[in-house]
């Protein structure tokens, strides 16, 4: 296939003629797709039907070490969901709080704590002039919505294949008023590529000028493997521990894509001073989670195994899914100059580039024939892609035989638009 920048005039207007007619053919069906959420599918909740047996009444809701979980208390979890938690992060379990149903939730709190009430001491970071956080792009919009909600300014920093561009980010961190990093080290959303071991150890070996810098490493797709061939991340506190530099590191993780999500149980996995200090405010704010919740995910999983057992499930629902949407990139975008894709061992998205200045055009021309793709920019802080050319591509929640219809779509809507841009120079 020749690239199309290659293409003469005529040949591109033959092509539009042709893809338009597709297109049109496409709208004609009054189709209703969705790729633009990252949610598991029906199958994968349905896969867990089991685990509300797991809790035996005549149990008497009692936690290993007799706690009733029907009760209050266990401030921090109960200790057979701190491991669980604690396995599935690599960490000790002293070192791990468990939490409620959501992992953006902690990271919320984390960052309201910290422009509230200072971070371990410090001023409150409401309290400066300004707060800046640095943010790996492209990146989950959730993310950005948190630092953009307290109005902290966010700074682009460009993803390579093998994690955020760390040059940067070590220049930045002697700014004393970059207090922070959004990070998601594994499997990473949208491009789904995990930090190399030399990115890990750059990060472990950072020494910023703010000593309330908080690197909040979102461990969300820790065990979210698809193909045989796993990502492995370097454990983050190992390497933070050879620096001395543990206490800048809040990990976060939740089962909300292992179990379900809303109802599943996330985790922070902090240093012994974090933790303290996490703990004394926590204690102010409720007087403890949903026990029963761990019991049952605790029960059910049991340990790191466990969880590993349960993943291959997912990934053998997912790997398909995946690839229909790569085939069908290869097959109709592939060789043409127009599209780049990313091609991830986990997590739950692909990373299309599509040429500069097409990506909001493509979701249009998508969303006008019954296709709903993540909105062009939200990849990026304010929702703003500087070159207009990403798009989080989710292929988990739509069923085999609407992922086909849609990204066929996807393909004729990327073509067009490229042929648009293309005609248009
Ligand atoms: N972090 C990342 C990177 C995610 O992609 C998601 C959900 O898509 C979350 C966190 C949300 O996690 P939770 O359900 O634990 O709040």
């Amino acid at each position: 296939m020749k690239e199309y920048s290659s293409l003469s005039k005529e040949e591109l207007i033959e092509l539009q003629k042709k893809l338009n007619a597709e297109y049109e053919d496409a709208k004609g069906k009054g189709l209703k797709l969705n790729m633009a959420r990252g949610l598991p599918g029906a199958e994968q909740l349905d896969m867990e039907a089991d685990f509300f047996n797991t809790l035996n009444p005549n149990s008497n809701f009692k936690s290993d070490a007799g706690i009733d979980c029907r009760n209050y208390g266990e401030l921090l979890g109960i200790q057979e969901a701190r491991k669980l938690m604690a396995d599935m992060m690599s960490i000790s379990p002293d070192n791990v709080i468990v939490f409620g149903n959501s992992s953006l939730n902690i990271m919320y709190d984390t960052v309201c704590r910290s422009m509230i009430l200072g971070v371990c001491g410090s001023t409150p970071w409401c309290k400066l002039d300004k707060v800046k956080f640095l943010c790996p792009v492209p990146g989950y919009d959730r993310h950005f919505a948190i630092t953009e909600q307290f109005g902290i300014e966010m700074i682009n920093i460009p993803m390579n294949e093998d994690g955020p561009d760390m040059d940067f980010i070590e220049e930045y961190i002697r700014d004393e008023s970059v207090k922070g990093v959004f990070c998601v080290p594994m499997y990473s959303n949208p491009s789904g590529i995990t930090y190399s071991d030399e990115t890990v150890k750059r990060f472990a070996a950072l020494k910023p000028v703010a000593k309330d810098f908080r690197v909040i490493w979102d461990n969300a797709y820790c065990v979210h493997h698809i193909k045989d061939k796993k990502d492995r991340l370097l454990n983050i506190f190992a390497e933070a521990e050879k620096n001395g530099t543990e206490d800048f590191f809040i990990e976060v993780t939740s089962t909300s894509k292992i179990s379900f999500p809303g109802a599943g149980v996330s985790a922070l996995a902090a240093s012994d001073s974090n933790i303290a200090s996490i703990k004394k405010r926590m204690s102010v704010q409720t007087i403890g989670y949903d026990k029963i919740n761990q019991l049952r995910h605790a029960g059910y999983f049991v340990n790191a195994d466990g969880v590993d057992a349960h993943m291959k499930k997912h990934a053998a629902i997912l790997r398909p899914k995946f690839e229909i949407v790569l085939n069908a990139f290869e097959k109709n975008l592939g060789g043409k100059g127009i599209a780049e894709w990313t091609d991830p061992n986990g997590g739950y998205f692909i990373s299309l580039d599509v040429l500069p200045g097409c990506a909001k055009r493509t979701v249009e021309l998508c969303k006008n024939a019954g296709v709903t793709l993540t909105g062009a920019g939200a990849t990026f802080p304010y929702g703003k892609d500087p070159l207009d050319r990403n798009i989080r591509i989710a292929p988990t929640f739509p069923s085999v035989d609407e992922l086909k219809k849609a990204v066929e779509i996807l393909c004729v809507c990327v073509e067009l638009s490229a042929l648009e841009k293309l005609l248009n120079k």
